[in-house]
């Protein structure tokens, strides 16, 4: 079970990445304010966002020293690497968001894309290992179960 603390650092190591942030100064339009600061997101715990959300995003495009949260689903942190999978996914909504590419096809659609692609230069296609979605794992399974007790495998 990976801890909360542990998701913010994760977090902060990958907003903070030098090519994030180039990409990011080169190509935020959504605030008046080329230079985005504090833009990684807080980690919020709860028991679940649904049977098959893993994390969702709190954005708001009104201010640039807003800082987004990230609300993930007890149930991800059941797997590590899928927690951590699900906060580099939330990551590059971020980067859509500040990029304006929300306004290019839907909300996982062409724009998502580019920004997973710079967030996930090695996970950003689909398939076993890509940063598209969760993957089920066993102890998810147990996990989610626990708030969701008619949920089969995903
Ligand atoms: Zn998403």
């Amino acid at each position: 079970m990976i801890r909360q603390t542990t998701l913010k650092k994760y977090a902060d190591e990958v907003f903070y990445r030098p090519h994030i942030q180039k990409y990011l100064k080169e190509n935020v339009s959504r605030f008046p304010f080329k230079n985005v600061k504090n833009w990684s997101p807080e980690i919020l715990v709860s028991d679940t966002c649904g049977v098959n959300t893993a994390g969702q995003i709190w954005l708001n495009s009104k201010y640039a020293d807003e800082i987004p949260i990230l609300e993930m689903s007890k149930w991800i942190l059941a797997s590590d690497k899928e927690a951590k999978r699900v906060v580099r996914h939330e990551i590059a909504h971020i980067v859509q968001f500040l990029c304006k590419y929300d306004e290019i096809g839907t909300w996982h659609g062409r724009g998502f894309n580019i920004a997973l692609k710079i967030v996930s230069p090695k996970n950003y296609k689909r398939g076993k290992h890509s940063d598209r979605g969760w993957h089920e794992t066993s102890d998810i399974l147990k996990a989610r179960k626990v708030f969701h007790p008619l949920t089969k495998v995903r």
